[in-house]
């Protein structure tokens, strides 16, 4: 039997990082490890073909050689994925998709053969048994169960063109105590976060290394911390395995703001080689943090994200605009609290509600929904907002092209370096200029690329200059850096304040007529 795993296009987006990706050689930045993972629970007699088409284009052939074409797709890559069906079906040839996407909404993929919704674990080996048989069913679910991840297989990275991504990624845990109105990750796996045992983030790190991959790995986990104590017990085996093999992921994550609260969690994710950490910080006002439920943000979240930094671990953040509470002033305070809170790299995003979230419950029942989510988080609300719409994209407009010009971006990098003076995280002094490694191969030449023939060019040698000057040891933590905010100052240039503009002029024309007409 010969399978086909698809794994559809993402548009252009922040998470993309497309700008610094082509910057570094690369095609994408991480692999599709849900359906590298499903692979693996398939019979492994059968052979695998995976096709990635943020690397390279489907072709019919490809299509026509399967027996079997397997996808999976987030909400934002919708219409890849229905392009995919829609070619499958033209060749007759039977699809089987999974995801969230599918999973938020299985109504909309008529075209698609079988349906595994939930998580693999589960549905996976039903649907096979019945496959096997003759007698699949169309749609497979998980009936509200959750699926055990300590008998989640290895993902099959074998299948995976390496030198295509800049990134790699494993997956520990599954699921999040919390839950924020907006988020979907509680319906969707649940709020007892799942764990696996610790030496099956080691042999999964093996199974990466043993590709060849040298760089940095991201866990993909909904929230990390979510089980502090499994975290605490797998953590000591992942120092052991990173300190045996002399260090060779600078590893990065997703977890909540109580993560500042553990000294001793922290510590061990520096020992550990963790340089950077993702976190749901949303707004700076309480109010808006409270009508969200995001109580586990309460207090001080300046003095947390500080905390988080001095122990020489980046926060990247995420903020959210378009909360009924937020008030006028909401866009100066959100730029105000990312300059203090020195985050490079601040995901700012318009609220929307997606299907499987409190919210959609909440606006539904309010009669306030406008449209279907599209997936793109950067969108305009899918809702009635309590701000004007017009004031919101303005506002908005005004935040990314205050933090993302070039001379805001790299002040703020330059404040959190010079706040990690002296951290006891030792992954920073790890990147050494090592011509043998990714950071010399890649990172090296990106600089030199950018230097001799980019606008920002000189924004990136006084930047550089200052940091080997003044903190020589943070050298290729600045650079990385540096580098990955490049797609931010790009992407927000020549894509997102050029979108909102033309929202906010078509919003201006459209009053000025109604106007005119009244
Ligand atoms: S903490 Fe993060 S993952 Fe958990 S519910 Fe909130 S937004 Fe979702």
């Amino acid at each position: 039997m010969q399978v086909l795993l698809v794994w559809p296009e993402i548009p252009l987006t922040y998470w993309g990082a497309q700008y610094s990706i082509k910057l570094l050689g690369k095609k994408a930045v991480m692999p599709p490890l849900a359906l590298i993972t499903v692979a693996a629970m398939f019979p492994q007699e059968w052979t695998f073909k995976l096709k990635d088409l943020n690397i390279e284009k489907l072709e019919d052939s490809d299509i026509k050689s399967a027996d079997l074409v397997l996808l999976s797709g987030m909400i934002v890559q919708h219409e890849s994925i229905q392009d995919v069906l829609t070619r499958c079906q033209n060749f007759g040839v039977p699809t089987v998709l999974g995801g969230p996407d599918a999973t938020s909404s299985p109504e909309k993929f008529d075209k698609a053969n079988y349906l595994l919704l939930d998580e693999g674990e589960i549905t996976v080996p039903e649907f096979l048994a019945d496959f096997q048989a003759g007698k699949a069913e169309r749609i497979y679910t998980a009936k509200g169960k959750k699926p055990d991840v300590t008998h989640t297989p290895i993902p099959r990275f074998d299948l995976l063109n390496i030198q295509a991504y800049a990134h790699m990624c494993i997956q520990f845990s599954r699921g999040c105590p919390f839950a924020c109105e907006f988020c979907d990750i509680t319906t969707l796996y649940g709020k007892t976060p799942r764990t696996k045992q610790p030496t099956q983030v080691t042999k999964e790190l093996q199974a990466v290394y043993d590709t060849g991959f040298r760089g940095e790995v991201f866990l993909v986990d909904d929230n990390f911390i979510g089980n502090k104590k499994s975290v605490k017990e797998m953590l000591p085996e992942l120092i052991r395995w990173q300190e045996k093999n002399s260090f060779p992921f600078w590893l990065y994550t997703e977890a909540s703001l109580n993560l500042s609260d553990d000294d001793e969690l922290l510590d061990l994710m520096c020992k550990a080689g963790f340089h950077s950490v993702f976190v749901g910080i949303e707004s700076p006002s309480m109010e808006s943090l409270r009508e969200t439920q995001k109580y586990q943000n309460n207090g001080d979240l300046l003095t947390k994200v500080h905390k988080i930094q001095e122990f020489g671990i980046d926060v990247m953040a995420g903020f959210i605009l378009g909360f009924d509470s937020d008030k006028e002033d909401i866009f100066d305070r959100q730029i105000e609290f990312i300059t203090k809170a020195r985050i490079p790299m601040a995901m700012v995003g318009a609220l929307n509600a997606m299907p499987a979230t409190q919210l959609f419950q909440r606006l539904k029942a309010e009669g306030r929904l406008k449209e279907d989510f599209t997936g793109d988080n950067l969108a305009i609300p899918n809702f009635v907002t309590t701000l004007p719409t017009i004031t919101l994209v303005h506002g908005y407009n005004h935040v990314l092209s205050h933090i993302y010009s070039a001379e805001n971006f790299f002040a703020r990098l330059k404040s959190l370096i010079q706040a990690m003076k002296g951290s006891r995280n030792k992954t920073l002094g790890r990147l050494r200029l090592d011509g043998r490694l990714y950071w010399g191969q890649r990172l090296l030449p990106a600089l030199f690329r950018l230097v001799t023939s980019d606008p920002l060019g000189g924004e990136y040698f006084r930047f550089m200059t200052w940091v080997w000057i003044n903190h020589p040891d943070k050298w290729m933590f600045a650079l990385t850096r540096a580098i990955a905010g490049y797609h931010f100052i790009k992407y927000t240039a020549e894509v997102m304040v050029p979108r909102l503009t033309a929202i906010e002029e078509d919003l201006q024309r459209n009053a000025k007529t109604l106007e005119l007409v009244q």
